[in-house]
């Protein structure tokens, strides 16, 4: 039998982009930033720009010579895109070494090495790993979340979904309506939605008639509980978590408690339900509820309406013609079906989008921490969009406006061309 050792690894002295220095260590009672740290760090900025001006010169050397050897013409889109990215690798250089220089002013100041916001010593390891850091680590982490929460609350993946669903409400001639499900009161942030709908309108994806919020639609969701424990179809359950987390569905414990009890859960019952439809994307689904999820809740132990009951009430309106969400939404449609037929709404039909996922496979939601679109690059963003759902917009409309990219995609968008094979999300 073989076995495996696992090498320990070294761990690295400084995260820095250069190595040519040792570490400094203070005297005992050295005061902070002495004489002899401000030159440390003189000498570490200085080194670096050395550095740095050497490459630029390579850069530049570099495209001389290939600019002087004009090989064939059909090689030149080739050649000018590598200069591009030389380019903008030089004006980073550029940038970095003006803000070498405006560190080293600083340091002739006696104003370095506290933090620019809130005055504290930044730390003489944090500022060998970043010479020209202005900010502690602290404040430096916050900054960066304020500015996430400044780019938009959709991501990619929900980007393509709106898209989606309002083209294909356009392309057909019928309205878009736009609803948020803001149930789950816990989890709404603080102006989350008026982003939502600013984002949304950057994009010039302009929706009809007034937005629909679910938390203001309680009294339609409990009519449909009501009516549903008429039909004897629900049951209360108390079966604690832990019980439950073992199983892969829940076994039907508590379908004997047909009469309102405190603090319980209300399920429904799904017997032997079979749901099938077909798919406007994935093609023909079909589901055993009772296999494949069991008797499932429709309002929590704590009073809150489950999304499952809130999603099919207000999707089962008359007027509702189509329902084009997100891939992963999938598998919630048979049970929403189920809770339509049982209160006689109306069934509207279901296109399930191709889902978004990074190059591993993960997929890109809130939860994995999708990036946030920066409503200021809305034609990008859109074009990308288009782009993932098959559609090519015409060189002609590069860089135009939201509508006018849109409009344009409403006319060539045939939502039975899409695929429903994950999408690679490339940034
Ligand atoms: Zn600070
Ligand atoms: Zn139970």
């Amino acid at each position: 039998m073989a076995s495996t050792a696992r090498k320990k690894s070294t761990p690295k002295a400084v995260d820095s982009p250069f190595k040519n220095f040792t570490p400094y260590k203070p005297k005992k009672n050295e005061p902070y930033m002495s004489e002899a740290q401000m030159e440390h760090f003189r000498e570490i900025l200085q080194k670096w720009r050395q550095e740095l001006m050497e490459e630029v010169d390579r850069t530049v050397h570099h495209m001389r010579d290939e600019a002087a050897n004009f090989p064939d013409p059909a090689d030149r889109a080739t050649q000018e895109e590598e200069f591009s990215i030389e380019l903008r690798t030089r004006d980073r250089e550029r940038k970095l070494i003006k803000k070498i220089d405006q560190t080293i002013d600083r340091i002739d100041q006696e104003d370095f090495g506290y933090c620019d916001t809130c005055g504290i010593e930044i730390g003489l390891r944090r500022l060998e790993a970043r010479p020209t850091a202005t900010q502690c680590i602290d404040c430096k982490s916050l900054d960066e979340i304020k500015e996430k929460q400044l780019h938009g609350p959709l991501h990619a993946g929900s980007l393509l979904a709106a898209t989606a669903s309002y083209l294909d409400a356009r392309s057909r001639g019928d309205s878009w309506l736009l609803r948020i499900d803001d149930l789950d009161h816990f989890r709404i942030i603080e102006g989350a939605e008026s982003a939502i709908l600013r984002s949304l309108e950057a994009h010039g994806l302009q929706w009809d008639g007034p937005v629909l919020r679910q938390s203001e639609r309680i009294p339609a969701y409990e009519a449909a509980l009501a009516q549903l424990g008429e039909d004897d179809r629900l049951f209360y359950c108390n079966c604690s978590r832990k019980a439950l987390r073992e199983l892969p569905i829940y076994p039907g414990t508590c379908r004997s408690q047909r009469r309102p009890r405190e603090d319980c859960a209300l399920r429904v019952r799904v017997d032997d339900a079979e749901i099938a439809f077909t798919d406007l994307i994935v093609g023909p689904q079909q589901e055993r509820l009772g296999e494949a999820v069991g008797d499932f809740i429709v309002r929590r132990r704590d009073g809150l309406i489950a999304y499952q009951l809130a999603t099919a009430v207000d999707d089962g309106e008359a007027s509702i013609s189509r329902v084009i969400r997100g891939g992963d939404l999938l598998d919630n449609t048979a049970r929403q079906i189920f809770l339509m037929e049982a209160l006689q709404l109306t069934v509207p039909s279901y296109g399930h989008l191709a889902t978004l996922v990074y190059p591993d496979g993960a997929k890109l939601s809130k939860q994995s921490h999708a990036p946030g679109l920066d409503d200021a690059s809305a034609s990008a963003n859109l074009a990308d969009t288009l782009r993932r759902l098959g559609l090519n917009p015409p060189a002609g409309l590069s860089g135009a406006e939201p509508a006018e990219l849109l409009s344009w995609a409403t006319g060539v968008f045939d939502l039975s061309a899409l695929s429903a094979v994950d999408v690679i999300y490339r940034h």
